[in-house]
């Protein structure tokens, strides 16, 4: 696990930067999505990567948007021929 140095402040819209050394070692940029998770008992957060998913097969690849959720191509092949 990778630690970046140093104390990290909220600033007053409840934002805190993730440091450059956190997010290579991550290879995440910009547009990444993320999801968070609050855990109260430890006073600490994890901030974890979304992976979006097919809707039906749960494949991570050639995925096309589905009202507001992902399917991938071989599931609507398989949905069209019904
Ligand atoms: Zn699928």
């Amino acid at each position: 696990m990778e630690e970046a140095k140093g104390l990290h402040l909220i600033d007053e819209e409840g934002r805190v930067v993730l440091p450059t050394i956190v997010r290579n070692v991550l290879k995440w940029d910009e547009k990444t999505p993320v999801e968070i998770w609050a855990n109260p008992k430890d006073h600490e957060i994890v901030i974890r990567q979304h992976i979006f998913q097919c809707l039906s097969c749960g494949a991570t690849e050639h995925l096309k948007p589905f009202h507001k959720k992902y399917i991938c191509e071989e599931c609507q092949k398989l949905i069209s021929k019904l």
